[in-house]
């Protein structure tokens, strides 16, 4: 099993690479952004519940992020292994993660970091915003949320991986092309 967390702050590119990931490691990508979407497309009890925060750029709470991907991890067998992409974002996410994984004993091997400079991930998120039409890409105050959120809350998780001897910081600046070759490399060193 080759079980990734595709890591890095709003717009860094971990949806981009997820898609070059599945393709080259017939990999099942998990982006808990998209599962909520969906939830919220569909108008579900979950979905209802995760829409204020998502609109506001805020976290939506652990207990629904952690029982969805919990879910979404027991309905799927024979898996070649898992990148997760947006998941975990806080420490108590992270924790609850291993646990699952390890109960199963398929842990990550891996986090692959994407590092990009702040006034980038701004431009790529603007960008986005005018094709995908998603609200959150469309309203620089709540940009700035997710990235200040982001720091605060889901960039300490580089340390928690660290500490575990998983964490691979990657330069998320270049080309979509440039950037998946990175990431190749990385991964035939795990
Ligand atoms: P981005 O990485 O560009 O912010 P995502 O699609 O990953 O976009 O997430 C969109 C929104 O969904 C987030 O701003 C947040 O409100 C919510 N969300 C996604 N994943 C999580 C998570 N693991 N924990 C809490 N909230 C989440």
């Amino acid at each position: 099993m080759l079980n990734v967390v595709l890591f890095g702050p709003p717009g860094a590119g971990k949806g981009t690479q997820a898609e070059f990931l599945v393709n080259s490691y017939q990999l099942i990508h998990l982006s808990t952004g998209d599962l909520l979407r969906s939830e919220l497309a569909s108008e579900t009890e979950l979905g209802l519940e995760a829409k204020t925060y998502m609109e506001k750029g805020e976290l939506v709470p652990d207990a629904v992020v952690i029982g969805m991907i919990k879910n979404k991890i027991a309905s799927i067998s024979d898996a070649k292994g898992f990148v997760f992409d947006g998941f975990p974002r806080t420490a108590e996410q992270a924790n609850a993660l291993d646990t699952v994984l390890n109960e199963n004993n398929i842990p990550i091997s891996g986090m692959l970091s994407l590092e990009v400079e702040k006034q980038e991930l701004v431009n790529r998120l603007l960008n986005r915003g005018k094709d995908s039409g998603r609200a959150d890409d469309q309203d620089q105050s709540v940009i700035e949320n997710r990235i200040n959120v982001y720091n605060e809350k889901t960039a300490p998780l580089i340390e928690y991986y660290k500490k575990q001897d998983k964490h691979f910081g990657i330069d998320g600046m270049g080309s979509i092309e440039e950037i998946a070759e990175r990431l190749k490399a990385v991964i035939s060193s795990i």
